[in-house]
C-alpha cells in the first residue's frame, strides 16, 4: 500500500523487498468503512468508539486526513472502495495491489524477492534515506529501535496484552444472512458455554454468498491441546463440547434461510493478542548521544502490524490508515525530520489508543454476553464505579 501511495507522488524512488514469490494466504478479511469516509461524520460512524474517535482526534487532522484520501490516484482509490463491500480475499488485496504496482510501468520503484534481515536493512542504509518496515507482526525491526547494547531484547520495544485465546471458525454460506445481538443471543440459547460469535457479512464478489467467521473463547488449557489449523471433522472427534455449539449455531441459521454451508469448515486457534510497539520510529536514536549507527542519520518507520497489532478483524485497516498518514507526512518534503517522526509517533499512539479502547470494549462485551444467562455471574464482571 506504501509503495502505491509512494509511487504516484512525485520525488520518490522506491525499493520494495517482498519475501514472497506468490501471495497464497486464503483468509478472507473484513475491511473498515471509514477508510473510504468522505467527512468527519462518515469517519467516525462507528457503533462501538465513534465516541472516542472525537475525544482522540482533533477536527483538523481528522479533516487533513480526509483531504489526503480525496487526493489518492484514482486507480488506488478504486481500489480501496471495492475492498471494504463485504469480506474480501486478503491474497487478492495483496494481488491487486502487486499488478497495480506493475501496471503504473514501475516508474521509480524496483521490486525485488528477497529476505532481508536486520543487518542487512541497517548496512543498506545511506543518510536520508527513509526505511519503512512492514514485515508484519513479526517485526524484523521493531526491536531494534531502541538504542543501547547491540544485543536486541526480544520484546524490548514492544507492549503486548493478551486478550484471550480463541477458535476462529471460518465458512461460506449460500444464502444472504445477516445477524445481530439478539440473533447472537437466541442462536446460542442452548449453549452455556463456549457461546459463537459470529462476524456476517456478504462477500464482495456476491451478494446472495455469506461469509461467516464465528469466534470461540477456548481455555489456555484447551488452547494447548489443539492444532494450529484443524477442520469440523477434528473438532467433533477431539472436543465435543465446542463442536456442539458450534453446530447448534448453524443449524439454526440453516433453520431461519433454508441455505447450506459451501466447501468445508475452516478452524484456527490462536491467541488474540493487541499490541504495540512503544517507539514506532527510530526517534530515539536521534535523542540519544550521537553514534555512527546507521538509525542516527536517517527515518526508520514501522507501519502496519510490525506497528500495531489488534484482534476482532480492525487490523489491516489501521495498518492502511497508518500508511496514508504517512505517505502524507513523507509528501511534506520541507518538514524536519524530527517533527516528522514526532508527528508519527503521536497518531500512532492515538490509533493505539483508539484500538485499544475499541478491543477491551468488544472483549469485556462479550465476557458479559458470555454470562448473560447466569445474573450473578454477569454482575461480577460489570465495573460500575
Ligand atoms: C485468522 C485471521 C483473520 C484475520 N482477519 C482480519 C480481518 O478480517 N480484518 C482485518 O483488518 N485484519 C484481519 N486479520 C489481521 C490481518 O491479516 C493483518 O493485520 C494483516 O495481514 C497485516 O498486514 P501487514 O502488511 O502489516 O503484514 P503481513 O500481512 O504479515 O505482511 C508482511 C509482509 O512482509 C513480508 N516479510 C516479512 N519479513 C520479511 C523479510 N525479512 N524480508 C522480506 N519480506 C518480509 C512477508 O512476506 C509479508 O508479505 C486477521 C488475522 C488472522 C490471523
Amino acid at each position: 500500500m506504501l509503495t502505491a501511495l509512494l509511487q504516484s507522488m512525485e520525488g520518490f524512488s522506491v525499493r520494495l523487498y517482498e519475501k514472497r514469490q506468490e501471495y497464497t494466504r486464503t483468509r478472507m478479511v473484513q475491511l473498515a468503512p471509514y477508510l473510504v469516509a468522505d467527512s468527519v461524520e462518515s469517519y467516525g460512524a462507528d457503533s462501538i468508539d465513534g465516541d472516542s474517535v472525537a475525544a482522540i482526534f482533533d477536527p483538523v487532522e481528522l479533516n487533513q486526513g480526509l483531504a489526503f484520501r480525496q487526493s489518492i490516484a484514482p486507480d488506488l482509490s478504486a481500489l480501496l472502495k471495492s475492498w471494504v463491500v463485504g469480506f474480501c480475499p486478503l491474497n487478492s488485496i495483496e494481488r491487486s495491489l502487486s499488478d497495480l504496482i506493475d501496471a503504473r510501468g514501475l516508474n521509480g520503484v524496483e521490486r525485488t524477492a528477497a529476505v532481508v534481515t536486520a543487518e542487512e536493512a541497517m548496512a543498506m542504509l545511506r543518510p536520508g534515506d527513509v526505511l519503512i518496515d512492514c514485515t508484519g507482526s513479526r517485526s524484523l525491526l521493531r526491536d531494534h529501535l531502541v538504542p543501547g547494547s547491540d544485543e536486541v531484547d526480544e520484546g524490548a520495544n514492544t507492549l503486548k496484552v493478551r486478550l484471550e485465546y480463541a477458535l476462529v471458525i471460518t465458512f461460506l454460506y449460500g444464502q444472504p444472512y445477516d445477524c445481530n445481538q439478539y440473533c447472537k443471543y437466541y442462536k446460542n440459547i442452548e449453549n452455556p458455554h463456549y457461546k459463537f460469535i459470529p462476524m456476517v457479512h456478504r462477500t464482495h464478489y456476491d451478494g446472495s454468498v455469506s461469509h461467516v467467521t464465528g469466534i470461540i473463547n477456548i481455555s489456555a488449557e484447551d488452547f494447548e491441546a489443539m492444532p494450529s489449523r484443524f477442520d469440523g471433522e477434528w473438532l467433533r472427534g477431539s472436543f465435543p463440547g465446542v463442536a456442539q455449539s458450534m453446530d447448534r449455531f448453524i443449524d439454526m441459521i440453516k433453520q431461519e434461510t433454508q441455505g447450506e454451508i459451501l466447501g468445508d469448515l475452516e478452524i484456527l486457534r490462536i491467541p488474540l493478542d493487541l499490541y504495540r510497539a512503544r517507539n514506532a520510529t527510530n526517534r530515539q536514536f536521534l535523542i540519544a548521544d550521537p553514534s555512527n549507527h546507521p538509525f542516527a542519520e536517517s527515518s526508520v518507520f514501522l507501519a502496519g502490524d510490525s506497528a500495531i497489532g489488534s484482534p476482532y478483524f480492525q487490523s489491516i485497516s489501521l495498518g492502511l490508515e497508518c500508511a496514508m498518514f504517512l505517505a502524507g507526512l513523507l509528501a511534506q518534503r520541507d518538514l524536519p525530520l524530527r517533527d516528522m517522526l514526532d508527528r508519527y509517533e503521536l497518531y500512532i499512539y492515538k490509533q493505539w489508543l483508539r484500538v485499544y479502547m475499541r478491543s477491551k470494549m468488544i472483549k469485556h462485551n462479550k465476557d458479559l454476553f458470555e454470562s448473560i444467562d447466569d445474573p450473578l455471574a454477569l454482575l461480577e464482571k460489570l465495573h460500575i464505579y
